[in-house]
């Protein structure tokens, strides 16, 4: 396959015919997919990059309410030292106290064994409801030494048998897991990170267990033409969803995540649809960011997502003007306007 990135990640104009979308459309009528999943990641990823710890119950109050939007996958917080991310040293109360329906998944972003030691004693302890604690467990590592030693000191091939022994014991949990791919396409220390090499890692961590793999864009450096080359590559390689059943390891799910650092993240949005990509992660008023380098910048807003998706005919079975409430209560437990468009202009009018 492709091997070369020296002549840039991206491929030619030429390979990326894209067809006019018109409102009045339909999205399969162009390929793209009719549906499409989100799993919000604000409450995790937000959160934790906020110079203040925000107060519990402001944090349980958001949840909630974005449980109700129709979002059917939630990132509520991670089970880290809480010497190093303070802002989410209340992982054991917030999931205590939420009150979210059965049918959206709670996931928690688990960095490492202690961190799955941690939050599995408080799933089997239990908490007074009727529904678990969390549904699902999010690991993570960095595509690139340099980017994956500053952000957990740990080496590709440490991080990997980390997570190989955490994957094993959450999946014997009865846990969904999913397994983040960090600097997918690109690192701000080292520069072109090779496909060959992040699809690599993506198998290793199916094989350990992962049911799903999404890509990020940890530092926004990611072009539309280089996700597609990127998601059509993946596809083929990793054969999402071509499995028998839930236990058939090669039920695989593709995930991308894109970061809105130099407002291409919805243009990556469009490139991974047209791969065939149907699932996507992103944080409410564009919360978040990555702890290193400084000056990453957030996820691509939600609602931006969803108003992009819901105009091109595409489902999310998410409540628009819901999720707005959400980061508008964001904006007000923040004390600062948060950068996502829509929040900003509002839906689009069409009677307006
Ligand atoms: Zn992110």
């Amino acid at each position: 396959m492709i091997a070369t990135l020296s002549a840039g990640a991206a491929g030619t104009a030429a390979e990326y015919r894209l067809q006019a979308v018109s409102v009045q459309c339909s999205a399969s009528e162009h390929g793209l997919p009719r549906a499409v999943t989100v799993r919000e990641v604000g409450p995790r990823d937000g959160f934790q990059n906020e110079p203040e710890t925000i107060p519990t119950e402001r944090k349980v109050a958001l949840i909630d309410a974005l449980a109700r939007t129709g979002l059917r996958r939630l990132e509520v917080t991670s089970f880290v030292r809480p010497d190093v991310i303070p802002q989410l040293a209340d992982a054991e109360e917030v999931l205590a106290r939420i009150d979210v329906p059965a049918e959206v998944s709670i996931s928690v972003l688990i960095p490492n064994e202690r961190g799955l030691d941690k939050a599995l004693a408080l799933r089997e302890g239990g908490v007074a409801r009727e529904r678990a604690a969390f549904d699902e467990i999010n690991v993570f590592m960095s595509a690139s030494e340099t980017h994956n030693r500053k952000n957990v000191n740990r080496s590709i091939a440490q991080s990997l048998a980390g997570l190989e022994v955490v994957l094993a014991r959450a999946r014997e949990a009865g846990l969904r897991c999913e397994a983040v791919i960090s600097t997918s396409f690109g690192c701000p220390y080292e520069g072109h990170v090779p496909v060959e090499r992040v699809l690599e890692l993506a198998a290793r961590l199916r094989d350990a267990g992962a049911q799903e793999i999404g890509f990020g864009d940890t530092t926004g450096m990611a072009n539309p033409l280089q996700v597609r080359r990127f998601f059509a590559q993946a596809r083929q390689e990793l054969r999402p969803g071509e499995g028998k059943g839930e236990g058939d390891r090669k039920t695989l799910q593709l995930t991308a995540h894109f970061h809105n650092t130099r407002g291409q993240g919805l243009a990556n949005v469009l490139a991974a649809l047209e791969a065939g990509v149907d699932s996507f992660e992103s944080s409410f008023g564009e919360l978040g960011g990555c702890p290193v380098p400084a000056g990453a910048t957030g996820n691509i807003a939600t609602e931006d997502l969803v108003s992009m998706l819901h105009e091109m005919g595409i489902q999310t079975g998410i409540d628009l003007q819901a999720l707005l409430a959400c980061s508008r209560q964001a904006q007000e437990v923040l004390g600062r306007p948060l950068g996502s468009h829509t929040l900003v202009a509002g839906p689009v009018q069409w009677n307006a």
